[in-house]
């Protein structure tokens, strides 16, 4: 039973944090990091952010979750999930990721949301995210998946001070109850900036960059993992996780992502 002492502090604690939070609310009002507009509460979007969100919904491919244009059923597959032996930079395979979800298309408004997480330091829209990745990711069964942020190189990490996988990881853990292990894989090699790389370059550049940190070598093997990152473009960088992960003797790797870039809908086959 709860001790009076630690009733006290609790409340003095709630206190404490409610005042903060009214301080922090009038020093720094609310604002939508799409619209600038004032917003109820911090983390939350203005209307006309939400209105320009282009949400990924079905159809898509019941494996990577690329979006389809029209689909005539919803157990359906992509040309590259459907025969991952003709295409070299599909997402998904057996020695890799086992299915893929994203909440939204990378564009100018995910864009502006990724950026306001990374270098804005609007850490309080992670939970927000994080509910939106859980709903896209609601075929998967978070519950029994260990989470695992993709992770920075410690220099990185030093100067960015934290890594935005990590917060959106911690946030979906703790909503879905699911266990997380923030420090499972350390990126022990620097790799310079994907940006601008080709998808096979950008596979080049991220292997063997990653590793499974000592303490966890022992505990990997029949488990199910659910890597979080931010952004997917060609997903080469979610993918070398998640062989460094299978490699181990995971069972399972699948990958929720707040948004992936979608170059062209396409039909389903
Ligand atoms: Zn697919």
């Amino acid at each position: 039973m709860q001790s009076r002492l630690s009733k006290i502090r609790d409340i003095a604690g709630n206190r404490l944090v409610s005042l903060c939070a009214g301080a922090r609310d009038i020093v720094l009002p609310p604002q939508c990091p799409v619209t600038g507009e004032r917003v109820a509460g911090h983390g939350e979007l203005s209307p006309g952010a939400w209105q320009n969100i282009s949400f990924i919904a079905a159809p898509y491919c019941k494996m990577c979750g690329l979006p389809f244009e029209f689909a005539s059923s919803p157990d359906l597959l992509c040309a590259a999930c459907a025969a991952p032996e003709s295409f070299e930079h599909g997402l998904i395979s057996e020695k890799g990721l086992d299915k893929v979800r994203a909440s939204m298309r990378y564009d100018d408004v995910s864009a502006e949301l990724v950026m306001s997480l990374k270098y804005a330091d609007r850490h309080d829209l992670a939970g927000g995210f994080a509910t939106l990745m859980l709903t896209a990711a609601r075929d998967m069964p978070i519950r029994d998946m260990v989470i695992v942020p993709v992770p920075l190189h410690p220099g990185r990490l030093r100067q960015r001070k934290f890594n935005q996988a990590a917060l959106l990881a911690r946030s979906l853990a703790e909503k879905a109850g699911s266990g997380l292990a923030i420090d499972l894989l350390e990126r022990h090699r620097a790799t310079p900036q994907q940006q601008g790389l080709s998808a096979k370059a950008r596979q080049r550049n991220v292997k063997s960059a990653f590793r499974i940190r000592e303490k966890y070598q022992s505990t990997i093997s029949s488990r199910n993992y659910l890597l979080v990152d931010d952004v997917l473009t060609t997903g080469a960088t979610l993918k070398e996780c998640a062989r460094v992960l299978k490699r181990a003797g995971a069972s399972q790797v699948c990958a929720v992502v707040l948004a992936r870039v979608v170059k062209d809908d396409v039909m389903a086959i």
